[in-house]
């Protein structure tokens, strides 16, 4: 086994377990490649939060048949994420071509699984049901050199009544403080500049360990490591606390960014999805935040056609991203998941409907954005360079505090390699609704 391949399915949870798999497989001195022809391992890192994601993972494995023609021959076919947790063995029934299935509470025996089933040619099925490690112990091969996940909590303890996770990745538990600041602390030293603290719910960091939540003590000690950004995702408004909210305003290095799923607007439907905030509470907390971060960016997560909804439930969604002025929504059409209590609920909402709902809310979306996006021209914006544009080698690209895909020329006789992982200011010329362009200035 010399060569891998990772496909990745899902969250930012799931981007960093495929980055623990790339640091142990290149631990055991394996190389990645681009191409399934290529690779002598192939790892799927999959999701399971909607049927979409399901169904595309079983039809990318399946298309791998062809490069099998028998156990112990054609790459190994590992299954790991959501999924590999959910299914276990019933994955290997259904495509008996798959060498490995694992859980998300063992990516760290991947080597030793894939090893067995290549010595044995037998398929090795793990999946644990809690995990003993925590997921930063492990070696990491970073996607870029300047950025760094860092999980503070594992799991979900909210159970809304539409998600899968808490059942794929186990109850909630959080990471000694100490051992966050000791790893950023490390980042740093290596040169990262900016790290996304990670959970389902970063604002209930702490509660089975101190018996309250601390996610601002996480805040404010991860910004004393002297690293440039923080970010974090994600915020259950029900636990965003006035503490977070100063921390947020007050430690330079945090961010103006805030992604705060609502999920839906309608008092009915939120306690129908078990979010245990009113439309009301969540447009205050949403006050309060402008307020205390005037310049702040907000996104948030929406789920059309949720059982039951009527006419009036959506409109009141639409209020909520009027009110809001979000600079993102990622809008999702409800996919009851088996297992989940909505799954079995009344008033299934007809398709036509859903999607009619949904093409609505994109279009008031897409006008908050752009709205958004427009009042930043002529401001000045600090941003993180990534290098070149994937559609155009003479750009740069780069994201601004707030999380904006920010464009600019790429100087004559430079390289955008030179730019990556560089932090310049840039003068805000023209808004779309997903990037801005500007003018590169001088290093801040
Ligand atoms: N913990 C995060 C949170 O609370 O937002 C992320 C959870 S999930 C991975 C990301 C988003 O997927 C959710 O915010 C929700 O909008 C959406 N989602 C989850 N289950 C869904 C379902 N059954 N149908 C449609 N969308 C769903
Ligand atoms: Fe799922 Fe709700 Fe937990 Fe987010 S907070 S992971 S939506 S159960």
């Amino acid at each position: 086994m010399e060569t891998y391949l990772i496909r990745t399915f899902g969250c930012q949870m799931n981007k960093h377990d495929s980055e623990r798999v790339a640091g142990l497989l290149r631990a055991q001195a394996m190389t990645p490649v681009e191409s399934a022809e290529d690779a002598d391992v192939i790892v799927f890192m999959t999701c399971c939060v909607r049927e979409n994601a399901d169904e595309r993972l079983r039809g990318q494995v399946a298309s791998l048949k062809a490069l099998k023609p028998g156990r112990g021959r054609g790459p190994l076919i590992a299954v790991g994420g959501c999924i590999g947790q959910r299914d276990g063995e019933l994955l290997l029934r259904q495509l008996p071509h798959i060498d490995v299935v694992f859980g998300t509470h063992n990516v760290s025996h991947l080597p030793a699984l894939l090893e067995t089933a290549a010595s044995q040619r037998r398929p090795q099925v793990e999946v644990l049901e809690e995990s003993s490690e925590f997921a930063s112990d492990l070696p990491t091969e970073r996607e870029h050199p300047w950025h760094a996940w860092v999980p503070i909590t594992v799991g979900c303890d909210n159970f809304c009544t539409y998600c899968i996770v808490p059942y794929v990745r186990g109850r909630e538990k959080s990471r000694p403080l100490d051992d966050i600041v000791a790893e950023v602390e490390r980042l740093v030293a290596d040169g990262v500049l900016e790290v996304t603290l990670l959970g389902q719910n970063v604002n209930s960091y702490g509660r089975d360990l101190y018996g309250e939540p601390q996610f601002a003590k996480v805040l404010r000690a991860v910004a004393q490591t002297g690293i440039k950004r923080i970010r974090f995702a994600t915020s259950h408004p029900k636990d965003l606390s006035d503490e977070t909210i100063a921390a947020m305003a007050e430690e330079e290095a945090v961010m103006p960014y805030l992604h705060l799923p609502v999920q839906s607007g309608s008092d009915r439907i939120l306690g129908s999805m078990n979010r245990v905030y009113t439309q009301r509470e969540y447009l205050a907390l949403v006050d309060r935040l402008y307020e205390a971060i005037p310049h702040l960016a907000l996104s948030t997560d929406i789920i059309v056609g949720f059982p039951g909804e009527t006419e009036a439930d959506f409109d009141a969604t639409m209020a909520v991203v009027r009110h809001a002025r979000f600079d993102q929504a990622f809008t999702f059409i409800y996919s009851p998941r088996e297992g989940t209590p909505a799954a079995t609920m009344d008033g299934s909402v007809p398709r036509e409907v859903t999607q009619e709902r949904f093409d609505r809310l994109v279009e008031l979306v897409h006008a908050c954005a752009l709205e958004k996006s427009r009042g930043l021209v002529g401001t000045i914006q600090p941003v993180l360079f990534e290098g070149a544009s994937k559609r155009d080698e003479s750009v740069l690209t780069g994201r601004s505090p707030g999380n904006k895909v920010v464009h600019v020329a790429l100087p004559e006789h430079a390289t955008a390699e030179h730019y990556a992982g560089r932090i310049l200011p840039v003068a805000i010329g023209e808004a779309q609704t997903w990037f801005l362009s500007g003018t590169l200035g001088t290093n801040l």
